[in-house]
């Protein structure tokens, strides 16, 4: 326990000295003009696990606010949320479940996620976050594949009905005793949990299994703590490619503590502020930077709804005082025409994250002018990474900060590589590729892709990127999304950004398109600013002698969304699709 005190107030008391410090940054270039940094060796790793980090906080902040969850009407103190992670750990030990078993949560951001997070930490049982827009071949998929035995869930949400979904594919919930469920297709499932009062046949309620437990198993919580491993698996999470079935990400104790604790570093956050997380808690965003994040620093945890809402995410960091926010940049386009609407006193603001997606200079920009984030950062990771790999320091150059994703995160080495895996110059655009603690375990029951993945240790990330002689490190598409027209190697973010000074365009997505002479064509998705409608002549007026005559699109289609992911991620193997189909037909 001495151990475990000393490494985390020592990093509570000096993450990284005082701001600016030049020495500091300075070791983060690359060095002999090659495209590799390794991040600082300090503060140190934290080799601990997920309750004894929980522990810890609770200990230091215990009567302080962890978790508001403004639409559920829920406060809790970090003594609250302690007891209430310890009731539901013993149900679930009254379950029959333990350490290594997987548990599923299908829910949208509510109490009972959180809960169901640090429980089945606490007994070393692996959560399996599962998407809320999967439907029911999808839910299948994650539940099959990682085996669940047991499944937390909503009754649904927006138009889904998870309930129903789940009696589709296993009718014999209608007949089971809870917790006894036999499955045809689901043969690992045994027990379904449903967050309201109602569970219907064969399920059990949430509080039900809050009270399930008695003297016996909450006394066993303790001995269980000894037995567990940061190395363990605690968590899967899905992630799709643009080809094959979604892959379980497998992440550990290890690495999703240390990932939360350097991001919230970065941010300088601390146990006086009040951080809210509209992204969504079955993401590393939510969950990882979020959640464990707060949790490393004592933090409070803002939760304005179960979905993403402007309106509802605006008012909440009014109402709350938050001092931070999350999301990604069409939340935040979206936050920036709401507060511009209707605005409320947001001064309370000061940091925050955007990421998951390129995070356009513009609305950077004005998420430091007109949300008073100044000190919004820029982050770039990816799940199999437990997220971040980098991130803009609070007092970068705002040039850099809107521009770029920053630099490198401590204990992490990133090298940006060619075709034939070499190291590429500084300046060069090629494949960025991360190492260290916080790469995952691998893909779940799935050897062959995970050994397609990562290599020599080295997570390929399939992201191009370049880095520069700071070792600010800017994203400039996929491996896969690169164009090549002609021989020529576009970019599509830099077309995007380019088509995103036109005033009338609210956001841009650029991709390729085969073509039996050039290769490929560059085409370009605009969603209009509210209000305009720009056109497709002008638009391509507006590039005419402004880039190069190859990267102005040939083809631009004015849509009213784009197709995206539950993470705002835009879609682009779909866009591709189908606008290979409209020009078909
Ligand atoms: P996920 O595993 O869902 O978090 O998705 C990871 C992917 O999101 C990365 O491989 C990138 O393609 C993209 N991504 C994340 N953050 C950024 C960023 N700041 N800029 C550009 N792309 C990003």
């Amino acid at each position: 326990m001495s151990i475990l005190n000393e490494s985390l107030s020592g990093r509570i008391a000096a993450p990284y000295g005082p701001p600016g410090t030049p020495l500091a940054r300075d070791m983060l270039r690359p060095q002999d003009g090659r495209s590799y940094v390794a991040g600082h060796r300090s503060p140190a790793l934290q080799y601990v696990t997920i309750p004894q980090l929980l522990r810890q906080t609770v200990a230091r902040f215990g009567p302080r606010d962890a978790a508001v969850f403004v639409a559920q009407g829920v406060r809790l103190s970090w003594y609250d949320l302690d007891r209430r992670v310890d009731q539901l750990a013993a149900g679930f030990l009254a379950l029959g479940l333990g350490r290594g078993d997987r548990v599923g949560i299908w829910a949208p951001n509510r109490l009972e996620w959180l809960l169901t997070q640090f429980a089945t930490a606490r007994i070393g049982a692996v959560l399996v976050n599962i998407n809320p827009a999967y439907q029911r071949a999808e839910l299948e998929h994650a539940l099959s594949l990682s085996g669940c035995s047991a499944l937390v869930l909503a009754r649904g949400f927006k138009t889904s009905d998870y309930l129903g979904m789940l009696h589709d594919l296993a009718p014999e919930l209608a007949q089971a005793q809870p917790g006894r469920l036999v499955s045809a297709r689901l043969p690992q499932l045994r027990a379904v949990v449903v967050t309201d009062d109602d569970p219907g046949p064969g399920a059990m309620s949430f509080a039900a299994l809050e009270a399930l437990a008695g003297p016996a198993q909450l006394l066993r919580l303790a001995a269980i703590d000894t037995t567990l491993n940061p190395d363990d698996a605690i968590n899967i999470q899905f992630t799709s490619g643009t080809t094959g079935a979604p892959k379980g990400a497998t992440l550990s104790h290890y690495n999703i503590v240390n990932n939360a604790a350097f991001v919230t570093d970065r941010m300088r956050l601390t146990e006086t502020d009040r951080l809210c997380i509209p992204v969504p808690l079955y993401h590393c965003f939510g969950m990882v930077m979020g959640v464990m994040g707060c949790v490393t620093k004592g933090a409070a945890m803002v939760f304005p709804g179960e979905g993403f809402e402007a309106e509802a995410t605006l008012d909440a960091v009014a109402a709350e005082r938050c001092t931070a926010l999350y999301g990604v940049p069409t939340m935040f386009s979206g936050l920036l025409a709401a507060q511009s609407a209707r605005p409320r006193d947001l001064a309370c603001l000061r940091t925050g994250i955007m990421a998951g997606a390129p995070c356009p200079v513009e609305v950077m920009e004005r998420v430091i002018a007109e949300m008073h984030m100044s000190e919004v950062t820029i982050c770039y990771g990816m799940t199999e990474t437990s997220p971040v790999s980098f991130q803009s320091f609070t007092d970068d150059p705002v040039a850099e900060r809107c521009a770029t994703v920053g630099r490198v995160h401590p204990h992490l080495e990133v090298k940006i590589v060619g075709a034939d895996g070499a190291i590429l110059p500084v300046g060069q655009a090629g494949e960025l590729c991360t190492r260290g603690y916080s790469v995952m375990k691998g893909y779940w029951d799935d050897p062959a892709r995970t050994a397609a993945s990562i290599r020599d240790g080295w997570m390929m990330t399939g992201d191009l990127a370049t880095l520069d002689e700071q070792g600010f490190c800017r994203i400039v598409g996929r491996v896969k999304d690169m164009i090549i027209r002609g021989g020529e190697n576009i970019y599509p973010r830099e077309i995007e950004e380019f088509l995103f000074r036109h005033p009338q365009v609210d956001q841009a997505q650029v991709f390729g398109i085969p073509d039996p002479v050039l290769g490929e064509i560059v085409c370009a998705w605009i969603v209009p600013a509210p209000g305009t409608a720009p056109t497709e002549e002008a638009l391509r007026a507006f590039c005419q002698g402004q880039i190069a005559h190859f990267k102005v699109p040939k083809h631009i289609r004015i849509v009213p969304e784009f197709p995206a992911t539950v993470t705002g991620k835009p879609q682009k193997h779909i866009m591709r699709a189908r606008m290979q189909a409209m020009l078909e037909g």
